[in-house]
């Protein structure tokens, strides 16, 4: 049985982040969805938040978990006992910043990070842009699940 996780803000989900997960959950038996403190990013939603969002756009897969966690990628790896880290790569720049932090992370703890690269279509959806368009009353609908789109209006209202 093959356990990943998949570690991130998801501050909050969109659809590069579902595709992602929806390709994971195909490939391996169980995949954990982990939403993390990132201190190095301003973010809208607290990690209560961003879970239950999380919950709600993959509450269509069985073999989907989520949860949240303030520390190490790694550490939590270990906890869970993940075989592999997952990441999504949107461009070749993601790449770069991803590697260093693969190496990073397989010289502290020996995991490897596997990287599944978005589609064309979602390639270009960040979180943090999704947060800019809206705040300034762009529509968002097309790019986030609806749950998300609801709450998101209800934030910057
Ligand atoms: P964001 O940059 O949208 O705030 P996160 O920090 O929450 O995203 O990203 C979590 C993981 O999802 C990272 O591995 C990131 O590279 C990946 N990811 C983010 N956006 C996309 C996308 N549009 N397509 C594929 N992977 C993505």
């Amino acid at each position: 049985m093959t356990r990943v996780l998949y570690p991130g803000s998801f501050d909050p989900v969109h659809n590069g982040h579902l595709e992602i997960i929806e390709t994971a959950a195909k490939l391996f038996d169980e995949v954990v969805v982990a939403t993390m403190v990132n201190t190095t990013k301003d973010g809208v939603f607290d990690l209560n938040d961003r879970e239950a969002m999380l919950r709600e756009a993959t509450e269509h897969l069985p073999n989907v978990t989520v949860r949240m966690f303030a520390g190490l990628v790694v550490d939590l790896a270990s906890e869970m006992e993940a075989d592999f880290i997952l990441k999504g790569l949107r461009a070749v720049s993601d790449f770069e910043n991803e590697l260093q932090m693969a190496q990073m992370n397989n010289a502290a703890s020996g995991i490897h990070t596997l990287f599944i690269p978005s589609a064309s279509s979602s390639s270009f959806l960040a979180s943090k842009f999704i947060r800019d368009f809206t705040r300034f009353g762009g529509d968002i609908s097309k790019m986030v699940p609806e749950s998300v789109a609801r709450r998101l209006r209800e934030r910057y209202v």
